[in-house]
């Protein structure tokens, strides 16, 4: 076996790490883990640091790691079969009976699932399928995306375009000119202070209204949302905004694409967002809590609406030329399936819900009255803390002090992973859904500590 130190160099060398600071990495200024095994809500490195893992990754393993139903049926499905495509009509029984199971779980409206393989590509999909959609219609000008600023879609070249953070956007020349981003339902950091929620809600919907005024209508083929923000600092949305949105993009005729990546399959207390906020979309994107990230797989859950108009599109044109190689990989429909039962006998849905509402009200009430905590806010099993530097004026902390960053290396010391949102001082919290009411203890003793520890 190898020495840590050896590993830790090939590292260092060898491997180009995503969302990393790269010179910093390889000169061995930033922090390095190499992580060997998990059970439960726990990781352990090759140090032997056990750490409770409050993100759940990047909040994908939803049932927490080292469940051995998940890992058989993987290890089944490879001796059994591999590998066989998707294309012109090909499938497995794993494909298909998580097709089933998926539509089973989604809202009664939707039709058909495609499986990719990370949230990024099935995004992919989506604005593919709404641009073929608009040209089977007739309506080849309506193809422009709006998306929100905060919201996070991906980092491929259209999704990154559709996340609104700059960091996803600078120096890379995006986004693409075919989005549009309007305002986040961030409801701490409206500008008028005066404004209740409801007025808010109002103001989103009318500032989207004149932004496809601005546009044209006959512009714009789709809107994109989370259900809750996630990346873009944990917001869940102030009440009536999706109702208010929805009025908005029925009157234009434009579509809905809910983005479900973290919001599917439980992570809210419900199966979906969906029927949380009672948004009806015309797609969902699913991907993380698909398998709880035991296999990559990603999907498009695909309208009645939309469905009609992609047979007519084949009936008139031939094969749909859109695929991927590894669309609808048997390993990862068998993760998906196991996963998805034992989501359902383990009584997740509801532990999230319950848990979370746990996790949030113990957050609130440790560190809810600090003076630089702005907010703690969630729904389900997420949770964020947003810290400021003044409470009054709700002010950021200079980015480059690092303030969020010094606080989650702190709760890092404590024994708990939380993550520091890419923008603004956010310390998030999204652990597995299967978390109990004493770890949710341990991870609010660790945030409470840790921001003593950093900010007094
Ligand atoms: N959509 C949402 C809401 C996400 O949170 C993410 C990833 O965090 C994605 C899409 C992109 O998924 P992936 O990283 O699998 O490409």
């Amino acid at each position: 076996m190898l020495t840590n130190d050896q590993l830790g160099n090939w590292d260092r060398e060898n491997f180009f790490h995503p969302s990393t600071h790269l010179a910093q990495f390889a000169r061995g200024d930033a922090p390095q883990r190499i992580v060997s095994t998990g059970k439960g809500v726990f990781i352990e490195d090759r140090e032997g640091t056990k750490l409770l893992d409050a993100f759940a990754g990047l909040y994908c393993v939803n049932v927490g790691y080292g469940r051995p139903e998940i890992a058989d049926a993987i290890a089944e499905q490879a001796k059994e079969l591999a590998y066989y495509h998707a294309y012109a009509g090909h499938g497995t029984e794993a494909s298909i009976t998580l097709a089933k199971m998926v539509l089973d779980r989604a809202p009664d409206h939707m039709s058909k699932v495609y499986f990719g393989l990370s949230g990024s590509d099935a995004n992919e999909t989506n604005i593919k399928l709404v641009w073929y959609y608009n040209n089977i219609l007739g309506r080849p000008e309506k193809k422009k995306i709006i998306s929100r600023w905060r919201g996070y879609h991906g980092s491929g070249l259209m999704t990154g375009s559709l996340t609104g953070l700059e960091l996803f956007h600078k120096k890379f020349d995006l986004p693409l000119s075919q989005v549009i981003h309007t305002e986040a339902p961030y409801y701490y950091r409206r500008e008028d202070t005066a404004q209740s929620e409801a007025d808010f809600v109002a103001h989103c919907a009318a500032e989207l209204e004149a932004l496809i005024e601005r546009e044209g209508p006959d512009t714009i083929a789709a809107m994109i949302g989370e259900p809750v923000l996630g990346t873009g600092g944990i917001v869940p949305p102030p009440a009536g905004y999706w109702d208010a949105i929805q009025a908005v993009l029925n009157k234009y005729d434009i579509l809905l694409i809910a983005d479900e990546v973290v919001t599917g399959f439980g992570r809210l207390g419900s199966m979906f967002g969906s029927a949380h906020y009672g948004i009806k979309p015309d797609i969902i994107t699913i991907a993380k809590g698909l398998t709880s990230a035991y296999a990559p797989l990603s999907g498009s859950i695909i309208s009645d609406k939309v469905w009609k108009v992609l047979e007519k599109g084949t009936d008139e044109n031939g094969v749909i030329g859109h695929g991927w190689t590894y669309a609808a990989h048997p390993i990862g429909a068998a993760a998906g399936v196991a996963n998805l039962s034992l989501i359902d006998s383990l009584g997740l849905v509801e532990n999230a819900g319950k848990t979370g509402a746990y996790l949030n009200k113990a957050m609130t009430d440790a560190i809810g009255d600090h003076p630089n905590v702005g907010e703690v806010r969630g729904e389900g099993m997420l949770c964020a803390v947003e810290l400021v530097e003044n409470k009054g004026s709700r002010k950021f902390y200079d980015p480059a002090g690092q303030t969020g960053a010094k606080v989650v290396a702190a709760m890092l010391k404590r024994g708990v992973i939380a993550r520091a949102m890419p923008q603004g001082d956010i310390i998030g919290f999204a652990p597995p859904l299967c978390l109990s009411e004493a770890e949710a203890d341990q991870i609010v003793a660790a945030t409470a500590g840790a921001v003593k520890e950093v900010l007094g």
